[in-house]
Formats: C-alpha cells, structure tokens, sequence
C-alpha cells in the first residue's frame, strides 16, 4: 500500500510545520499540524483513508439511521436553503457529499432540478425510497449545474485541487458557483479561547485538512477560481462556548436551550465575524 504520511504542505510544499494542541479523537496516533507557512492544518499521515473508505461508511458507526441523521442535520440545512432560496431559484443544483439528502429534500421545489453525489453505498435505498435523484459519481449527471454545494464535505476530500478541476466540467459556465461550507480552523475555542477539552475532541481522522480563510483562498487560487464571497457563519451559540470553557464539554447549547437571548447571540456571533473567529466559512467560487 502507498505510504501517506506528510512530508509537506499539500497546499503550498513548505516542509516546516508546527505541532498542533490536542490529540485526534479517534485515532491518537495521528498527529496533527500547522503549515508555518500556509497555516493549512493536516494529518500527518492519511493512511487509513483508503478508496474505498467512503464508499463502505467507516465514516461512520454501523448502526446509524438515515431518518435520524436528516433530523438532527434540519437546523443546519435549513439555514443553508434560507442563505440560498433566491439564488437557486429555478436553477440546475448538486449537493456534492448530500449525506441523508436533507438539503435535497428542503430545496427540490424550488430548484429546477436538484441531484445529489454520495459515495456512500449503503444510503442508496434511502435516497431511492425519498425518491432523490443521488449518483456516486458527479459524471453521471448529465445536467450542467449552476450551483454545486458543498456542506462539510470539503475537509474530507484527499485531494481537493483534483475535485475542483474535475467539478469544472459539470458547471454550466463562468457564472456558476461552487459553494463550500467547513469548519474553520481560527475557530475562537481553538484561536481564542484554547479549550483544552475542544482541542482534545475537534481533530477527527475523517477531517484531513481544516481550513481557515487564508487557506482557503490560497487553495482556490491555486486551483484557478474567483473568489465571489467569503465569509464567517457561526453555528453554536454562547453557551456552548461557555460549557466548553468552564466544563471542557460539549452540548453547552443543549443543556441550556430554555435560555433564549437572541439579541445577545447576534452580537456575540458578529464579534466572532469581525475577528475571523466564527467556527464555520462559506466560501463561494466560480471558474475564471
Ligand atoms: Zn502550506
């Protein structure tokens, strides 16, 4: 088998990294680091990603249930439909990585045609029961698309400079986008905060490269798109943030869900914005 482990930077070739706090939540071994030069986070090592991987679910445990997961991802998906209904309005769509298919499903009326691409073999009957049209292969959708959407999808991909030139030849033309959501890299319980129980949990053998917006845009650069928009989304609240500093836990927001300040949260998350600090980027891109 090819040895993976990393000499360099993917990104940028700089063979000067810097270790990186906390440990891989499953799989320790792995160590994970900082381009000093790109500030490109990797893994070490992506040995244990093989072609397959993917296909056969070890993303995730063997017991999951498609309807549970399209639940629990609701709040998430919808978010993206309501950032996006105008804009996909009668337009061609591919949700590229569509998991259980929920944006599929909460954007399919408005779209002109939406498909989604999933490697993941056993969700097949799940997508054909929903009666969603979902391929393994973006080539086998013979629609050109105006938009291929990306959902935490992005930080699994091996190589990302590949896909982007593949996915070049599905986009109808110069004015189509590709938008990806990740996490970021410069999330405040990382950059800011340093939460030790965050650090010790937020590295996943799954996420082979986190980014932050000074990658990202390097990445796309190099990959030949325009930039159209960049910008920060914050998904969890002040009191995950505050469980996280004080308890070293996750599920702050759900312990304290009775406690509504919606007002405080917008400022909250508008001062992670303007730091940079937001855990999420979205990032919008077209061919040049
Ligand atoms: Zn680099």
């Amino acid at each position: 088998m090819q040895n993976k482990d990393r000499k360099s930077c993917y990104l940028c070739g700089s063979t000067e990294f810097e270790e990186v706090r906390g440990i891989v939540r499953d799989n320790p071994d792995i160590k994970v680091k900082r381009c000093k030069k790109c500030s490109l986070i990797s893994l070490d090592s992506t040995n244990h990603i093989d072609e397959k991987f993917y296909a056969d679910g070890k993303m995730r445990s063997n017991n999951f249930v498609p309807e549970l997961w399209a639940e629990k991802a609701y709040p998430d998906d919808f978010r993206r439909f309501k950032f996006l209904k105008n804009k996909i309005k009668n337009k061609t769509v591919v949700d590229f990585g569509c998991g259980a298919g929920g944006f599929i499903n909460i954007a399919k009326d408005s779209c002109k045609s939406i498909y989604g691409v999933e490697l993941e073999e056993r969700l097949k009957n799940y997508h054909n029961e929903k009666g969603l049209k979902v391929f393994s292969d973006i080539g086998e959708i013979e629609e050109k698309a105006d938009f291929v959407t990306m959902f935490h999808v992005f930080e699994h991909i091996e190589d990302p400079l590949n896909l982007l030139e593949k996915l070049k030849n599905s986009l109808k033309d110069n004015k189509s986008e590709i938008i990806i959501e990740v996490p970021n890299s410069d999330d405040a319980l990382i950059s800011l905060y340093k939460s030790e129980g965050f650090l010790n949990f937020t590295w996943w053998s799954c996420h082979l490269y986190t980014y932050n917006k000074k990658s990202l845009k390097l990445l796309m650069k190099k990959a030949g798109y325009k930039i159209n928009y960049i910008k920060g989304v914050q998904r969890y609240g002040i009191f995950n943030h505050l469980y996280w500093i004080f308890k070293g836990q996750p599920g702050g927001h759900l312990k304290f869900e009775h406690i509504k300040l919606p007002l405080f949260e917008k400022i909250y998350a508008g001062f992670l914005k303007l730091l940079g600090k937001t855990d999420t980027i979205i990032i919008s891109i077209s061919p040049r």
